[in-house]
């Protein structure tokens, strides 16, 4: 996994050139008609990608920047036919202490992303966290120390996301293949899909 320390824009979490530290002036990462110029130009850029805590609170009202969470590492980019694959995406897990019932959170590292369209001409996106979320330790709610065992015997799997950077790279990347295909509806006309299965 590349660990680098890079440059990363404040509001899109791409990396980013930057002079004196900060961003130079930079499109948005996907959807440029819409949104024109990334509003992390001309602003601090930070450093990536952070360390997320072993848990967190879903109470704490530090950013997930400020917590380490974001920016995550990027992922890496594959592609065969019109299938995309990203790995080593970093995804977080809810679950809940046993005690307080308060929410709290984990980070995961080296998940996969797959997305792109079928035979048919459906899309899909399939995800797959790389680990299983473990945690072994003192509740990190306000006021509570309960011992918290996540990834054990007795407790339950938890439902992954991906973090925000791993969504705007899903999202650049559909915009690529939709781009390429020239298809922006949900359903495919048959020339659609004759284009479609003559580039697989
Ligand atoms: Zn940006
Ligand atoms: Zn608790």
């Amino acid at each position: 996994m590349a660990t680098t320390n890079e440059l990363r824009c404040s509001r899109c979490f791409m990396p980013v050139e930057a002079v004196d530290g900060v961003a130079i002036v930079h499109d948005a990462p996907y959807a440029v008609a819409n949104y024109g110029q990334c509003s992390g130009s001309g602003q601090p850029a930070i450093a990536g990608p952070g360390t997320p805590p072993a848990v967190w609170s879903s109470e704490d009202s530090r950013s997930y920047v400020e917590l380490g969470v974001l920016p995550s590492p990027m992922p890496q980019v594959t592609r065969e036919g019109w299938t995309v694959t990203l790995t080593g995406v970093r995804f977080t897990h809810q679950t809940h202490c046993g005690k307080c019932r308060r929410a709290l959170l984990v980070a995961t590292e080296g998940g996969t992303i797959q997305l792109g369209f079928s035979d048919k001409g459906r899309s899909f996106v399939k995800m797959r966290p790389g680990a299983r979320a473990t945690y072994d330790g003192p509740c990190p709610n306000n006021g509570c120390d309960y011992r918290v065992v996540i990834g054990g015997r007795s407790s339950h799997p938890l439902p992954g996301l991906p973090v925000v950077d791993g969504n705007t790279v899903q999202a650049r990347e559909w915009e690529r293949l939709r781009l390429e295909l020239g298809v922006f509806t949900v359903n495919m006309t048959p020339d659609d899909l004759t284009r479609l299965r003559s580039t697989r």
